[in-house]
């Protein structure tokens, strides 16, 4: 079996080794001592010098759930840039715990452009939410001019960067980032279960220690009291973290820089030679986390299905109005460029 998918993604062979033993008692010194140090790895990755990290057990909806439960109160106002599935989950919460807030629309197959912010009045919101990485259409929009905007206008950047960190550059310190999201089962390559918020010490002064909890699962000042130690206020996807730690650490290893490198040249092996299928790929600009291909002249569910059963490849389906059209093509993970020679061979066999 091969995932060309974006979550779960091809695991390591190390990944796999640690998922295969036995979960150890996590309320001890060993599994907080792992549970700072990687926290402490983590913020060097992201750029993060004055700040905290929580793990949260859960999806990575969990933690966009937990910033929009613990961070923002009724008499707040977000700006939220909604270009697909992942931008239209922000604006779900935000009605969900009655957070006023207002979208900026990226229709498909538009690409985000600095116009759309032109008659924004941004000094009515408290905070931008982001996906950088729009995975349902595959749109990377552009950090710089949204982290201008913030800056500008002095609004929380708060990032959604689950299926682009690790495949694009990512500096909190740069783009002057509030809050960054983060995932287990995306470019970091475990299994799904822990979501992770990494955020200043500011914005977690200003924004979070200030509200009363909303909610009791997911409350971020519950996690980051209980980090202070290395622990989780409640019994954590253990095996998950083990995952993490150890990725985290052997990243923070051969560079961050390696890893952005090897999924780039995956990415582009890939877009240069889908040229001579009959796909088209979207004009946007794009993560190097995935490429999405429209097929003009096949049923795209029916091409999923056909690499599936031919060869045990699975590719990223589209659900709603692209579900017959569009195919996302992934390239985290234990990949390499001859798995991508093979799956090349049976889409041209497909498309035939
Ligand atoms: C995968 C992903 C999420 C999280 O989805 P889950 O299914 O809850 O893990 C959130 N945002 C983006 C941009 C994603 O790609």
């Amino acid at each position: 079996m091969k995932l060309f998918t974006v979550g779960p993604v091809q695991m390591f062979d190390e990944t796999l080794d640690i998922a295969s033993k036995q979960l150890p008692y996590f309320r001890d010194q060993e599994f907080s001592n792992m549970m700072l140090l990687m926290e402490k790895e983590l913020k060097m990755l992201l750029h993060l010098k004055q700040g905290k990290v929580v793990f949260l057990t859960g999806s990575g909806s969990a933690a966009m759930e937990s910033v929009v439960a613990c961070c923002f109160q009724s008499h707040h106002k977000v700006l939220i840039i909604n270009g697909g599935s992942f931008g239209d989950r922000f604006v779900k919460l935000c009605a969900c715990y009655h957070i006023p807030y207002d979208e900026i629309k990226v229709p498909f197959p538009q690409a985000f452009s600095e116009d759309m912010l032109k008659n924004i009045d941004g000094t009515q919101y408290d905070a931008l939410l982001v996906n950088i990485h729009e995975t349902s259409t595959g749109q990377l929009y552009p950090i710089d001019v949204l982290s201008a905007f913030a800056k500008k206008h002095g609004l929380y950047f708060i990032v959604d960067a689950i299926s682009s960190f690790l495949s694009d550059p990512f500096d909190m310190e740069r783009y002057g980032i509030d809050c960054a999201i983060l995932s287990s089962q995306k470019a970091l390559a475990c299994g799904p279960g822990i979501s992770m918020l990494a955020f200043t010490d500011t914005f977690y002064e200003k924004m979070i220690e200030p509200k009363d909890d909303t909610c009791m699962y997911l409350s971020i000042k519950t996690h980051v009291e209980n980090m202070k130690r290395g622990q989780t206020p409640n019994t954590p996807a253990v095996g998950i973290l083990l995952e993490l730690a150890q990725r985290i650490h052997q990243i923070n290893i051969c560079g961050v820089d390696q890893v952005l490198l090897d999924t780039k040249k995956k990415a582009m092996y890939f877009r240069k030679q889908v040229q001579e299928l009959p796909v088209n790929i979207p004009k946007y600009p794009l993560s190097h986390t995935l490429t999405p291909i429209i097929l003009p002249d096949h049923n795209a569910e029916e091409v999923y299905q056909y690499l599936k059963d031919k060869a045990n490849i699975y590719v990223t389906p589209n659900g709603g109005e692209l579900k017959y059209k569009m195919l996302r093509i992934g390239h985290l993970g234990n990949l390499c460029l001859e798995d991508y020679d093979i799956l090349l061979r049976y889409l041209k066999e497909a498309l035939a």
